[in-house]
């Protein structure tokens, strides 16, 4: 029963005006409880997938389901769904602390205290949380743009390269963020370029190259040697 399918992504198509085949023929399935990393060189076609997936970018064939809702483009995101697609953001001259409660008023919902606290948790920001963010570095800003996608605890959490700008051990901290956070029954979605960062924090792996799905499975059992071969290939 595919309600019980948190990314169920199949045949998906994308080609863009200029003709270009960015996502070609796509399928995967990603369960309850996994952290699943896209993979592939940059041009793989990956950021395109998430988009599709978000709804802001229409399919040209195919189609992606969320827990079994189809994605439609330009209906309202779905409240099962959190995602970080563009870099990070945030009002400059406020408070990380004030950003978080900003945008949980955004979304109309009652604002728990408890829930900010464990988004703050999450990023890890210590006192500068209450400083302005035009004064975070820019690992700091990611960790705070990861903690608003987790603010309302989507059942699927969507992360467009979610270690941009981190350090090796802010990456290690990553994986325990998403893998506790999958421990509790959600589900996570991120894009990388990095092998070495997937292997460090993902359950799952779907390896894309050229838009094509090249490879896919649990990451012990795919990443190796031609995995690592494909990742490093530089873009044409
Ligand atoms: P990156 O890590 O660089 O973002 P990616 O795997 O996310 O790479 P996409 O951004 O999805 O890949 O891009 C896939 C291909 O589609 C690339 O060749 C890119 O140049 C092309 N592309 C992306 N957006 C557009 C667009 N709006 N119009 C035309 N071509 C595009």
């Amino acid at each position: 029963d595919l309600a019980d399918v948190p990314l169920h992504v199949d045949g998906l198509t994308k080609r863009y005006a200029n003709d270009h085949l960015a996502v070609d023929d796509l399928s995967f399935r990603v369960e309850r409880g996994q952290v699943l990393g896209l993979l592939g060189p940059n041009g793989a076609g990956k950021t395109t997938a998430l988009r599709v997936l978000l709804g802001l970018v229409r399919p040209d064939a195919g189609g992606i389901r969320v827990f079994g809702h189809p994605v439609v483009p330009g209906a309202p995101v779905l409240s099962r769904l959190g995602a970080l697609v563009e870099g990070p953001g945030g009002l400059p001259h406020l408070s990380g602390r004030a950003n978080l409660e900003l945008y949980w008023r955004a979304t109309g919902r009652p604002l728990a205290e408890a829930r900010i606290d464990e988004a703050v948790r999450i990023a890890d920001l210590g006192t500068a949380l209450e400083h302005p963010v035009r004064t975070y570095s820019q690992g700091m800003r990611q960790r705070l743009a990861i903690a608003q996608a987790m603010l309302g605890l989507p059942d699927l959490l969507v992360l467009d390269e979610p270690t941009n700008g981190l350090d090796p051990p802010q990456i290690r901290e990553m994986r325990d963020v998403l893998v506790g956070y999958a421990a509790t029954g959600r589900t996570v979605v991120i894009s990388s370029h990095l092998l070495a960062e997937v292997e460090q924090t993902c359950t799952h792996v779907v390896v894309m190259d050229r838009g094509r799905r090249v490879a896919a499975g649990p990451v012990g059992a795919i990443v190796g040697e031609d995995t690592a071969i494909l990742v490093g290939t530089p873009d044409p």
